[in-house]
């Protein structure tokens, strides 16, 4: 008799077959953004099940549109995730990385070395080479705007924008370096208080930083002004409406008059709450619910610019660009309450009005306007100025830096080398392996830039082991050189983080060798009502 402990259909791989089945799976995935990698990468085009088109050449985005099925794949886009959450930048080279780990394990496990033996010695290794990037580290001033703006153009050099990186780099600089806040141990960024909007349409020159905030919305009335100087912002977050009563009532009415009495009363009622607006000295009124047509009337009477139903994150940033405080309750609103703006003005972006809040007096709150010939073009700006924003906050966070170009790559991956003989037994040779898969970064950027690999890597090599720490692959121009030199900079933050993430999940996906996958397809069958014993798992729809 057979014991069944599992549902019937479920699958189960096990031992070599479910190691070797998840990486290659995994590697797969470092395989398809590999072609990606770098400033010759090559960008990919990707159709969603609507038939959106999506074109990129961000590994982040590149996984998370791919749908991925594979559990251990799936593991891979997790990696890519996690390194654009924490850092933002570096997200095809964790894949790719962290896919050449992999490979190099096989060969191991090909070998007969033991998975565990495998992870310890990874683990090791990645602790040894955090160290080293750490002492090769260069600590930076975040005064200096010309360092920053290398570092913004490294992260969107290797992206469409990168012709526009001069100007795109210095929006960002100067956004990041706007909304930056003093915390005890330097500085904080919070990159939320950097409003991106996008709009096609014009060229990428168009795109601008805009010292204060951008509306998607119109003014409210036709009859209001369309550009006040000097705004007196008012931000309140009621409803500039008669409120409607909770419960259902019937009142009659036996006279016309009354009727007259009931419209005039609500009349008098709108009219106080736009008395009290113009009263506090307001000339912009920013709503977050609505206005009623009747305010809208007065408002527009007394010269009043009106915005309604305004996102609540909107709110948010315009208190922090113009200094105004948001009010609850319209009887509250005083003229301290008030921000202010240089100008506040109704524009029309291609089709679309939209509302300027512009000429904060150090707002903390800013707003880039994305400009581009097309609706991708937007898209993949607004993509990699994501990029650019958060490794210039990881630098004013963390001001250390290192070069790029596979220079720390190849640096570590040749002190591993030597550090490895003083590991014991087979972790030494997963030590070597893991150096191997450090040199995938040099390596992938060369052939992309369509250099001899071989050549390249030799030549990498040997200046490396004279003590050029900073010798890389200059993938633009073809050769083998200082990186430093050539000002393709990177955080030190996000060099970390390819490294930790990659072996984090290098290690996981290396500690399975029993994969049990239930069956998807079928719903627990049975006939109707009789579903007591097999609920659970999630097609547990059967209920009466
Ligand atoms: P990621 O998603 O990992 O950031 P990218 O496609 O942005 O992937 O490529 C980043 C890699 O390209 C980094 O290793 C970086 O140092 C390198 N890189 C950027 N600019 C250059 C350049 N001009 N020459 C060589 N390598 C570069
Ligand atoms: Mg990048």
């Amino acid at each position: 008799m057979p014991v069944l402990i599992l549902r019937e259909g479920t699958k189960e791989s096990k031992g070599r077959e479910a190691q070797r089945n998840n990486i290659t799976a995994a590697k797969l995935i470092a395989e398809i953004v590999k072609t990606s990698l770098g400033p010759r990468g090559m960008d990919k085009m990707l159709v969603d099940n609507l038939g959106d088109v999506t074109i990129t050449n961000d590994g982040a985005t590149i996984l998370k549109e791919m749908d991925v099925q594979h559990p251990a794949a799936k593991m891979m886009v997790e990696v890519a995730k996690s390194v654009d959450n924490e850092v933002g930048d570096g997200t095809t080279s964790s894949v790719v990385f962290a896919g050449a780990l992999l490979e190099k394990a096989e060969e191991l496990i090909n070998k007969d070395v033991h998975p565990s033996v495998i992870v310890d010695g990874y683990n090791a290794a990645a602790e040894q080479a955090l160290k080293l990037l750490e002492k090769i580290a260069v600590n930076v001033d975040v005064s200096d705007k010309d360092l920053l703006m290398k570092i913004a153009r490294t992260s969107m050099d290797s992206k469409l924008v990168s012709d526009d990186s001069p100007l795109l780099g210095q929006i960002v600089v100067d956004a990041t370096k706007q909304v930056a806040e003093k915390a005890d141990d330097g500085l904080k960024v919070d990159l939320d208080n950097i409003k991106v909007e996008k709009k096609a349409g014009g060229s990428m020159h168009d795109t601008k930083l805009i010292k204060g905030i951008v509306l998607d919305k119109e003014v409210v009335h036709a009859g209001m002004p369309k550009r006040i100087e000097k705004a007196k912002i008012a931000l309140i977050n009621s409803a500039l409406e008669i409120e409607k009563t909770e419960m259902s009532a019937e009142i009659r009415i036996t006279d016309p008059h009354q009727m007259q009495m009931f419209l005039e009363e609500e009349n008098r009622m709108l009219k106080a709450m736009v008395e009290k607006v113009k009263g506090s000295g307001a000339n912009v009124l920013l709503c977050q619910k609505g206005i009623d047509d009747i305010a809208q009337h007065y408002l527009a009477k007394a010269g009043v610019i009106a915005v309604r139903r305004v996102k609540e994150s909107d709110m948010t940033k315009m208190s922090r660009a113009t200094g105004a405080r948001i009010v609850n309750n319209l009887d509250d609103l005083t003229a301290k309450d008030l921000g202010s703006a240089e100008l506040v003005e109704e524009r029309k972006v291609e089709t679309d009005k939209w509302v300027f809040i512009e000429g904060c007096r150090n707002p903390k709150a800013v707003t880039i306007l994305v400009r581009g010939g097309s609706q991708r073009v937007v898209d993949e700006a607004d993509r990699s100025l994501h990029d650019a924003l958060m490794v210039i906050k990881d630098v004013l966070e963390k001001p250390a830096i290192v070069a790029g170009g596979g220079a720390p790559e190849a640096y570590i991956a040749n002190e591993l080398r030597h550090w490895s003989s003083s590991q014991e037994g087979r972790a030494q040779l997963a030590v070597q392996k893991f150096a191997e898969a450090l040199d995938a970064i040099p390596l992938n950027l060369a052939e992309n830039a369509g250099m001899d690999p071989i050549d390249t890597m030799t030549e990498l090599r040997a200046k490396q082991s004279k003590g050029a720490k900073w010798t890389g692959v200059d993938a633009r121009n073809t050769h083998v050189t200082d990186m430093y030199k050539q000002n393709v900079l990177e955080p030190l933050v996000v060099k970390q983080q390819i490294i930790k993430s990659a072996t984090e999940v290098v290690c996981m996906i290396l500690r399975i060798d029993d994969v049990i996958a239930a069956n998807k397809s079928r719903m627990p069958a049975g006939p109707p009502g009789g579903g007591m014993g097999g609920m659970g798992g999630m097609g547990g729809m059967g209920m009466e």
